[in-house]
């Protein structure tokens, strides 16, 4: 089999590969581009393959950066089916009726502003778009193999992730006695989420598409991560001030309520109201509770034996409309989980417009901070950050907590490919910025001896059942 990588090769967004045989292809996931100016415009770019000609897109789960561009793939005419496991089917229509929300909503909001650098700014895609995408989800259960074109048949295993995420294994199943069979990781979990098991092993794969998201870094201690976030929180409430977290709506916010309700309990922060920002996370969080609520394989026994009351918060506020969440923005002691997690675009775009430059509040960054985001500059120190087309002044503290962190980090990564049974003959990695992605191809082929490619752009690689090159 022959792959493709249109998208997440030296970058960490934009996952999108594209698997052919003699006569069918199809894609392995279809994810939008999210970070710098100069990474969001490959959005706009042309497919690089006629949309038409793909008979199917076979998803790993529902995070925006792997499904993302399926509305733009339909509206350049695919109309394909697309495979994801039930979880990720519902949490699917939630992500992508939000980003075109959002798109259509930041248009309309740089035509009145007059912001844009075009004369008539326009969504990548509508609403329909992303109804036509969604009428197309076909959910195939883990563990089963099912067909995916007369060459190809795909496999889900759990990633450990976010809820529903998985692996998918593609096999071979033309007439030649061989079956080259390629293991593709999604984005892997890290065993330790406060929800989920862990990610399932690699098996019987001539090659690995790997994410490298952290290769090149540990986690650090979750106590001590836990500790500074409770210190921070604890001395912004007790000044006055309000607490901003640019949250990745789904299983961030999920993450961060268990923490959060933790903390209360114990009593290492004071009990202020919390508010969930964002119709999306409060439409995933109720796709958390029914798998919770139905013992859900992915959920852990742990979590199954408590309930709900794991995400449960008394003092939890939900906003749903946009006048409930511009309500917000006054002073005064709080926390505000609110989307997008890199702080690129979205209701918390506002919140920090308003709290960032008052010295008494808090930003806390709990996720990955894409190059070229205003997350990323928060992070980095910036004395002021863009948004809207305005300078906004940072005056707020801003704590990074990498504790809450759904991806593996280096020793994660090594441990999972090292699990594979037999070891690859090859292993390519993607979705990871240059330095990670180095530092995990040496770390690889140092201490398990596997052949190890960095993905290019638009590189192509014949993968063959026990020959790889
Ligand atoms: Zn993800
Ligand atoms: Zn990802």
């Amino acid at each position: 089999m022959r792959i493709r990588f249109l998208g997440a090769a030296g970058t960490v967004t934009g996952s999108r590969f594209l698997v052919s045989g003699t006569s069918t292809q199809f894609l392995v996931d279809c994810g939008m581009f999210q970070g710098s100016r100069a990474i969001r415009r490959r959005n706009w770019d042309a497919f690089p393959v006629p949309a038409t000609d793909i008979a199917a897109v076979v998803l790993t789960h529902a995070h925006l950066d792997h499904c993302g561009y399926l509305p733009a793939l339909v509206k350049q005419g695919f109309s394909g089916p697309i495979y994801c496991t039930p979880n990720t089917g519902s949490l699917v229509p939630i992500i992508l009726r939000d980003s075109a929300h959002l798109q259509e909503e930041d248009t309309a909001y740089a035509r009145r502003a007059g912001y844009s650098r075009h004369a008539d700014p326009q969504p990548l895609y509508t609403s329909q778009d992303a109804e036509t995408a969604i009428g197309l989800l076909l959910p195939r259960d883990f563990g089963q193999a099912f067909a995916v074109t007369d060459e190809f048949a795909c496999r889900f295993d759990p990633a450990g992730h976010i809820l529903g995420s998985s692996t998918v294994s593609v096999t071979e199943t033309g007439p030649s006695p061989e079956h080259a069979r390629v293991v593709f990781s999604g984005d892997l979990g890290r065993g330790n989420h406060p929800l989920l098991k862990g990610p399932h092993p690699p098996l019987d794969a001539d090659a690995v598409v790997m994410e490298g998201t952290y290769g090149d870094r540990d986690h650090a201690d979750v106590d001590a991560e836990m500790e500074e976030m409770a210190e921070a929180i604890t001395r912004t409430i007790n000044q006055g001030g309000t607490v901003v977290v640019p949250a990745f709506a789904v299983d961030r916010t999920e993450v961060l309520l268990t923490a959060l309700r933790d903390l209360m309990d114990q009593h290492r922060i004071p009990v202020v109201p919390i508010y969930a920002d964002s119709p999306m996370a409060l439409a995933a969080l109720s796709v958390y509770r029914d798998a919770i609520n139905n013992a859900d394989p992915e959920i852990t026994t742990a979590t199954i034996a408590e309930g709900i009351s794991q995400i449960h918060l008394p003092g939890l506020h939900e906003a749903h409309s946009t006048e409930e969440s511009k309500k917000l923005d006054t002073p005064g002691p709080k926390i505000i989980i609110s989307a997008s997690g890199m702080a690129s675009g979205g209701r918390v775009t506002h919140h920090l417009k308003y709290f960032l430059p008052h010295p008494n509040n808090c930003v806390l960054l709990v996720g990955y901070q894409a190059m070229g985001t205003p997350g990323q500059q928060l992070r980095d120190g910036a004395r002021s950050v863009r948004i809207h087309g305005q300078d906004v002044p940072v005056n707020a503290q801003v704590v990074d907590i990498e504790a809450f962190s759904v991806h593996a980090d280096r020793s994660e990564l090594i441990d999972w490919i090292g699990s594979a049974r037999p070891r690859p003959a090859a292993v390519y990695i993607v979705h990871a910025e240059q330095d990670s992605a180095s530092a995990l191809a040496s770390q690889l082929e140092d201490t398990l001896g596997i052949p190890t490619t960095i993905a290019d752009d638009d590189m192509t690689v014949d993968v063959t059942a026990g020959v790889t090159g």
